[in-house]
Formats: structure tokens, C-alpha cells, sequence
């Protein structure tokens, strides 16, 4: 099981497994972090111990459009200079192929809070798919943290939590 992370100090990432002994130390900074890990069913965050984690797909938005779009020119191009049945073909195909990757990659894991990524083991019944609500508690919390750790000089025009579309 591996996990992609983000250093609480600085936001530089980093990837390792989960199952070491040793400390994870960042490689910007210095901060060091104990991972307090090793339940495979992960019922919470081993890198800031909260319980509300939520599963995804673990397949990249940008390659899912990057095939269809290349379907869509290859098939607008045969549309015209070839036969409709090759525009057929790879509209098909690459719907084909999106549905095949789609059950082929599995489940990453992450946490609401310190959006953490685990990969490499079963999601379990205890996780649940991304809720709006939940995260836009923690996204909420993250402004609030921020704005508390955050006491610049440029206080008059400081940044709007853009509360009003709630
Ligand atoms: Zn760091
Ligand atoms: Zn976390």
C-alpha cells in the first residue's frame, strides 16, 4: 500500500508505502511524520488520523478526454475522407476502451482532510464515494485554518471566503 502525500509544513509531495517502520521525513523541510499505519482495511488517515475518507477511481480525468478526443478527430477525419463505418469504429472503440480501463484501475482512497492518496490495497464497504457535504466541511475548515495562520500586514483586503454560494 502506498501513499501520496502532501507535508503538512510545506504542501511539498511526496510518495511512499505505508508500511515502513520509520519515520516519513519530508525532503523539503525536514518535518517528520509518524505514520501510525499498518491496518490493511485503513479505517482511518495513518498520516493525520482522520476517519472520513472517501474512494475514486484511480484513473486520470485528462487521459479519459485525451481518448476521447482523439476518437472524435480520428472519427471526424474518416467521416469525411474515408467511410462512416471507420467513424463508427473508433467512436465505439475508444468507449470500448474508457469502459475497459475504467474496471481495470482500481480504487484510490483519500482523506477529506489532508487529501492523502492510498493505493494498492481493497477499498472496503466503509468507504464511500467523494460527498459534497463532507468535503465542503473540510473545505471550509482548511479556509478557517488558514485564515487563523495567516495574520498578514494586508488585512483590509484580505481574501473573501466566498461564503455567499453555499
Ligand atoms: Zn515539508
Ligand atoms: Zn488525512
Amino acid at each position: 500500500m502506498k501513499v501520496t502525500l502532501a507535508c503538512p509544513s510545506c504542501d511539498q509531495p511526496d510518495a511512499m508505502p505505508v508500511d515502513q517502520p520509520n519515520d516519513w521525513q519530508c525532503t523539503a523541510c525536514d518535518h517528520r511524520l509518524h505514520l501510525n499505519a499498518a491496518e490493511s482495511s485503513l479505517p482511518t488517515c495513518v498520516v493525520c488520523g482522520n476517519h472520513e475518507l472517501y474512494k475514486k477511481k484511480d484513473f486520470p480525468h485528462w487521459l479519459g478526454m485525451t481518448i476521447l478526443i482523439v476518437a472524435v478527430i480520428l472519427s471526424t477525419v474518416t467521416y469525411y475522407s474515408y467511410e462512416k463505418w471507420w467513424s463508427w469504429s473508433f467512436l465505439i472503440g475508444s468507449a470500448i476502451v474508457d469502459g475497459v480501463m475504467y474496471l481495470l484501475v482500481g480504487d484510490v482512497v483519500v482523506c477529506y482532510r489532508c487529501e492523502s492518496h492510498y493505493r494498492g490495497f481493497k477499498a472496503t464497504a466503509a468507504h464511500h464515494p467523494f460527498e459534497i457535504t463532507i468535503g465542503e466541511r473540510y473545505r471550509q475548515e482548511r479556509i478557517r485554518l488558514q485564515g487563523s495562520g495567516v495574520r498578514s500586514q494586508e488585512s483590509k483586503n484580505a481574501k473573501t471566503p466566498d461564503s455567499s454560494d453555499s
